[in-house]
């Protein structure tokens, strides 16, 4: 049986096709704004590569900001379970996963028997999530993936003590502008990022093992800032951000078993 996820988020659309619920035999990613776009051409590409049509495949279930607007989907179903399913699939002992994305920011804890119990989300503000690294990125001029190397090398982190992306944004470049390295900048960025973070993570309780989602998993400045506010080790890995096109790939092909629909 052959099922597609795809996570149509806020910046960037992934899709994992799976074979009979186990096997991965195709992924995607495009950053593409909100809207369906991104989404249709990852979806084409990646049966492409495949060799494969819209009609081989038995259930599309698409999650993420424009799941509802996806016409060739059979279904849809929330980040949440589809983060947790996709986490779960790949490291089943873990118990709380943090998810950074482009627009929110959640934290999902998990029970004993893999389910979810509680969970937070930062959905009403930009700070504490990758919208905040983007526009930090973009006044300093460099891609996001260059943010975990520079911050590596910052002596002593600068202090971002504005909580608003707007303020934030006057005071990186005041701090610039008055002689703070570029690297101490980007360091104090990412701790404010994660300290956001954590204190939605506290307040649903931290149970290890611990697993970052999303695509500000590969930011190893905030990862290891997130490591210290929280005393606890941090797991990703380099597939984070396609956790919940992967949960929403198994979602479909546990939809066909229980319906007994193939092809619909
Ligand atoms: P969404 O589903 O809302 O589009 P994602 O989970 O795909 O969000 O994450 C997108 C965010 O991940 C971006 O806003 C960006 O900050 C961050 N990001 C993406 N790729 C990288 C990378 N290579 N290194 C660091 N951060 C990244």
């Amino acid at each position: 049986m052959l099922t597609l996820g795809i996570d149509i988020g806020s910046t960037t659309s992934k899709c994992v096709l799976l074979e009979d619920g186990e096997r991965i035999i195709g992924t995607e990613l495009l950053v593409a704004g909100i809207g369906t776009i991104g989404a249709e051409k990852i979806m084409e590409t990646v049966l492409k590569k495949a060799k494969l049509s819209r009609n081989d495949i038995d259930y599309v279930m698409a999650t993420g900001y424009g799941r509802r607007n996806f016409d060739p989907a059979n279904g849809e179903l929330s980040e949440l379970s589809c983060h947790a399913k996709g986490v779960l699939f790949t490291n089943p002992q873990v118990r709380t996963i943090i998810d950074i994305g482009g627009q929110d920011a959640k934290v999902l804890r998990i029970n004993d028997k893999g389910i979810l119990e509680n969970f937070m989300m930062n959905d009403k503000c930009a700070a504490g999530t990758g919208r905040f690294l983007d526009v930090m990125a973009n006044i300093l001029q460099m891609p996001v993936n260059e943010l975990e190397k520079r911050a590596e090398l910052a002596e002593k982190p600068a202090k971002i003590s504005s909580t608003c992306t707007v303020f934030a944004e006057s005071e990186v470049i005041s701090q610039l502008a008055t002689g703070e390295t570029v690297e101490n900048v980007i360091a104090g960025i990412c701790n404010s990022v994660a300290s956001r973070v954590a204190g939605l993570a506290k307040r649903v309780g931290i149970k290890e093992e611990v697993f970052m989602s999303g695509g500000v998993a590969q930011n190893g400045g905030v990862r290891k800032a997130l490591e210290k506010e929280l005393k606890v080790p941090i797991k990703w890995s380099e597939t984070s951000q396609m956790m919940g096109a992967l949960g929403a790939a198994i979602s479909a092909y546990e939809q066909v078993k229980k319906r007994g629909v193939l092809n619909e």
